[in-house]
């Protein structure tokens, strides 16, 4: 099929190429003219594993534009702009300038979209607009999002059935569940989710904040255990210095501001939103009870990434904690295998710079940093993610690991 994408960040990127290897011609479109100009080069700037290759390997049906008149001719256009927030609230002033670009080149395709939006937003815009609207939301991980594109635990799409099932045609190659549904229940899907995954982390973190109390507690046991029970399930029950990146810190905050219109708290998300917001001070506190008083040490901090696999820093715990310690007075080196953000001081390598620091804190999920297991080190080593073996360690003091009061 001609297929448009427009909004070629980590969403719009990896739909555009996992589409263009099954086959179809895919026009990819962003008003940044100089990020289309780097995916033309090949120089491709988001780090998603498999996705530079993919885009290499389909230049022949994968075209980067920013010239909207390209899309004349496609017959399906998914929208993957961003929906930041507002004062809290969602703001739609992205989706409702693309939408208004599609309708002047093109008033027939199908319209399906892709960015997070709140119930309503698909049906208004189509009635604003008389333009053809499905809803499909996105649930990929970054770090994981080509895995994720082409098996896909469930696809949902919202709209007329005649335009959903063009739309569910194009996800058939995945051969995971089709949900077709009204627009407002896939829209109402995607918050639901998102709000659910954000519930589950901070609970496991509240749990963890018991175990650092309880002899002989570990939390890494307690979710493990609780894991194997079907009706709970072992994703997202990994305590840590809490949840970040570009969805549900915002979405969480969207839905509760949204559900308040409609007249509603949604209290649950509300207190998962409020412990996530104590965890930099927990793992400050762990570090002061191993540690000691930080002002005037020098840290080295691994990973500075919302998580693992990603040079994405939007939202990122491990960015806050970085400025909670030099506020404290730290002197911090921060270790991290692709995010280099201005200001931050790095080191080349972890070895490198043994020699100068007094403590290590692990703030990002990266697979790499088990390798300070063979390390032999003899300075404290706090696991702000539960990734590392505590027996491997001289000084060692985890998230959710009893440690006293
Ligand atoms: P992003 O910020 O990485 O990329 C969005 C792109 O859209 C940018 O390159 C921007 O230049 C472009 N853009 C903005 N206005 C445009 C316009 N009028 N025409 C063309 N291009 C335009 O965003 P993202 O992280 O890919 O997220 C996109 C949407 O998908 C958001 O609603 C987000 O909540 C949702 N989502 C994101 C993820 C994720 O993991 N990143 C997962 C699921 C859902």
């Amino acid at each position: 099929m001609n297929i448009g994408v427009i909004g070629i960040g980590f969403v719009g990127a990896v739909t555009a190429a996992v589409l263009a290897d099954q086959g179809n011609s895919i026009i990819a479109l962003d008003i940044d003219s100089d990020k289309i100009a780097r995916f033309n080069s090949g120089d491709i700037p988001i780090f998603e594993p498999g996705l530079k290759e993919l885009i290499l390997k389909n230049k022949k049906n994968l075209k980067f534009t920013a010239d909207y008149k390209m899309l004349r001719g496609t017959e399906i256009i998914f929208v993957a702009v961003p929906t930041p927030n507002l004062n809290g609230k969602i703001n739609l002033d992205y989706v409702y300038r693309a939408i208004s670009s599609i309708k002047s080149i093109n008033n027939d395709a199908i319209i399906v979209i892709k960015s997070t939006v709140i119930p309503g937003t698909g049906s208004k815009i189509k009635d604003e607009f008389n333009v053809n609207i499905v809803s499909n939301p996105e649930f990929l991980r970054e770090g994981n999002a080509i895995e994720d594109t082409l098996h896909p635990d469930r696809v949902i799409i919202g709209g007329e059935e005649e335009y959903a099932e063009k739309v569910a045609n194009v996800w058939k190659f995945t051969n995971s569940p089709i949900l077709i549904t009204t627009r407002e229940n896939a829209e109402l899907i995607k918050y639901a989710s998102n709000s659910f995954l954000a519930t589950k982390i901070s609970f496991i973190n509240e749990i963890a904040n018991l175990c650092e109390k309880i002899p002989n507690a570990d939390v890494e046991t307690v979710a493990k255990g609780m894991g194997y029970d079907r009706r709970i399930g072992p994703l997202f029950l990994k305590a840590g210095i809490g949840y970040g990146g570009s969805c549900l810190p915002k979405d969480t905050e969207a839905f509760i501001k949204y559900a308040e219109e409609l007249g509603e708290e949604i209290k649950i998300i509300k207190a998962a939103r409020n412990v996530n917001e104590e965890r930099i001070e927990r793992i400050i506190k762990i570090m002061e009870n191993k540690i000691g008083k930080i002002g005037g040490l020098r840290i080295l901090q691994m990973g500075i990434s919302f998580k693992e696999n990603t040079n994405d820093v939007r939202e990122s715990q491990a960015l806050k904690l970085y400025y909670a310690l030099i506020k404290k007075g730290a002197n911090v080196i921060v270790f991290d295998p692709v995010s280099k953000i201005e200001g931050i001081r790095y080191c080349e390598s972890i070895k490198a710079c043994l020699n100068s620091i007094d403590a290590i804190v692990v703030a990002t999920e990266w697979p790499e940093f088990k390798i300070l297991e063979d390390m032999d080190l003899k300075i404290p080593v706090i696991d702000g993610r539960r990734i590392l073996n505590p027996e491997k360690f001289e000084k060692y003091a985890g998230i959710g690991r009893h440690y006293g009061d």
